[in-house]
């Protein structure tokens, strides 16, 4: 980051960056705020991105290997959200998402195509965004 660019957001903001990171998400307009402080990618792009740097280990692996490794990655998913590290947290969130694009390169999935066909038009079931359906928390 250029430097007079990090003393504006210095002076700019009352909080520190930690706060700043722990801070939810208060609309979506603020989520995609963020999201465009990086670089854009869709989900396609990512999983081609996995393809290129993991699909000649992976298909060595196999789809029930992959599978495993990626259910690992939800346990220690499971145990970040436990702590209070953001960084570890962030890395597990990434881990998982590597990992199921992993598994759908070799298993011939189409995720970002997957997904727009599930989702694209609201929620599967009742078709509206947000969910209309009734709320169940089990
Ligand atoms: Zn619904």
């Amino acid at each position: 980051m250029h430097p007079d660019l990090f003393e504006d957001t210095l002076f700019e903001s009352d909080t520190c960056a930690h706060e700043e990171a722990n801070k939810p998400f208060e609309t979506q307009r603020d989520k995609e705020e963020m999201r465009r402080d990086y670089r854009e990618m869709h989900v396609g792009e990512f999983q081609d991105m996995m393809w290129g740097i993991y699909f000649s280990r992976d298909s060595k692996r196999g789809v029930g290997g992959t599978f495993e490794r990626l259910v690992e990655e939800i346990g220690e998913l499971g145990e970040a959200l436990k702590g209070e590290d953001r960084k570890a947290l962030e890395e597990e969130f990434a881990d998982v998402l590597a990992w199921l694009a992993s598994l759908a390169n070799i298993a011939n999935i189409d995720l970002q195509k997957a997904a727009l066909t599930k989702y694209g038009d609201g929620c599967p079931k009742c078709r509206q965004t947000p969910c209309k359906c009734s709320f169940r928390s089990q």
